[in-house]
């Protein structure tokens, strides 16, 4: 490798603002595999790759030819009395719109197929318009909606909610699985490889020096640490906005020193999810009838019947996926609110902590609601057996989309500010 290819990969030093507690710090230039934490609370600040660019380019492209061959194919067929059924990855969808599950078979398209597909083609776009001599400048907008993108692409739990699927319907039907699912296999790798090597500030940084030449020019002065510096939260660049200027010099963004009503907002989307949880838990997410008996499930329910039926493994996802998970971000978020509310200032590195944990394992919940869709298109053999998807599963689906709302929603710097407020009213008190 030529030592100006090499120079390009590095980072430039800059200023950060951390997204876990608000402090300003400058990040150096990192050496590929080396990353960057918080001195206050430990959050990430960045993690250096080896050829960025390159290697988030190619496994994009495959990632592409994955997620098309996966549209295009059949994931699944079950045999029974000599009927076949086979469903793709558009069966459960059409099956929730024919039981009136519209709402359902929107969010499921949207987080298997539109959300994956507008972050890979976004990507692509941005990796490949960047090569040229003169990018154009809205290749900061589509990287902006990449960025928003992501957290709702659920190809990793996808997979888990079709291999849930599999062992369930083993015991029922003769199943087989096809070229999709051996595709939806390939592409998570895929997809967690390219999370894996993409380096988002390294992407910033080519789209500022091609661009925006003369910002390059202008980064030592950023470095300085000034009063009234605010961190776009969406690119990461901490500028000092001029009077009545309130967009992000680099992508456009609204600038905000905290999200703005973070506490309310947050709030009335756990209130929703707790009341929503109630009937999650209450109505049947799906029912089984076989020989023209059986009782419709709720999830605990469908979790005992795992665990009578030995499937212990299985049993214990479920659970951790569907009950375990969804309290575990309401209790969390209830706890980082108050504690904010209050002003308390022990465990706020915990709490930070607490924080990226309730927001990264959200997702995971919606195991069951995949589950459900494939069953109800793949099992409808009229009174041999039949499995129909419930209405306790649009609660429960409900539940995900909002908890995860709201961990996106909180600021977990508002918890740093609020300790650091009472902590100065003590010493203030303590002088007078
Ligand atoms: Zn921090
Ligand atoms: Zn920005």
């Amino acid at each position: 490798m030529s030592r100006a290819s090499a120079e390009r990969e590095i980072v430039a030093p800059r200023l950060h603002e951390c997204r876990g507690c608000g402090l300003l710090q400058s990040v150096p230039a990192l050496l590929p595999g080396i990353s960057a934490h918080c001195r206050r609370c430990g959050t990430t600040l960045h993690r250096a790759r080896r050829h960025p660019l390159e290697h988030s380019l190619a496994l994009t492209v495959a990632a592409l030819i994955l997620l098309v061959v996966m549209c295009l194919t059949t994931l699944m067929s079950v045999e029974t009395a000599g009927i076949v059924h086979r469903a793709g990855l558009f069966s459960g969808p059409v099956e929730l719109v024919q039981r009136g599950m519209t709402a359902l078979a929107i969010v499921v398209v949207f987080v298997t197929v539109g959300a994956p597909f507008g972050k890979l083609l976004g990507t692509l776009y941005v990796l490949v318009r960047l090569r040229e001599a003169r990018p154009p400048r809205h290749l900061r907008r589509v990287f902006v909606l990449v960025e928003r993108l992501t957290p709702w692409s659920m190809i990793e739990v996808f997979v888990l909610g079709v291999l849930v699927a599999y062992v369930k319907l083993g015991d029922l039907v003769t199943i087989n699985l096809n070229t999709g699912v051996f595709a939806l296999f390939a592409l998570t790798f895929i997809m967690v490889w390219a999370d894996g090597a993409m380096d988002h500030e390294a992407v910033w940084d080519a789209l500022d020096r091609t661009t925006r030449p003369d910002a390059t020019r202008r980064r030592p002065q950023a470095l300085r640490r000034v009063a009234g510096a605010i961190g776009c939260e969406s690119c990461g660049l901490v500028s000092v906005p001029a009077p009545g200027e309130s967009h992000c010099p680099r992508c456009d963004s609204l600038l905000h020193a905290r999200k703005p009503n973070s506490l309310a907002r947050t709030w009335a989307l756990v209130i929703a999810s707790a009341v929503l949880y109630v009937p999650a838990n209450l109505y049947p997410v799906l029912t089984v009838v076989q020989l023209g008996a059986g009782e419709p499930s709720t999830i605990l329910g469908g979790v005992r019947e795992l665990i009578s039926s030995r499937m212990y493994p299985l049993a214990a996802l479920v659970f951790f996926a569907s009950i375990a998970v969804p309290m575990l971000k309401l209790v969390g978020l209830t706890v980082m609110l108050v504690a904010t509310q209050s002003g308390r200032a022990g465990w706020l590195r915990d709490r930070t902590r607490l924080y990226h944990v309730v927001r990264f394992i959200g997702r995971w919940s919606m195991i069951d609601i995949f589950m459900e869709a494939l069953l109800g298109a793949l099992v409808r053999f009229g009174s041999v057996i039949t499995i129909e998807p419930g209405i306790g599963a649009v609660a429960f689906c409900g539940v995900v989309i909002l908890t995860m709302l709201a961990a996106e929603t909180f600021d977990p710097r508002l918890m740093w500010d609020a300790a650091l407020r009472t902590t100065r009213l003590h010493r203030h008190q303590a002088s007078v």
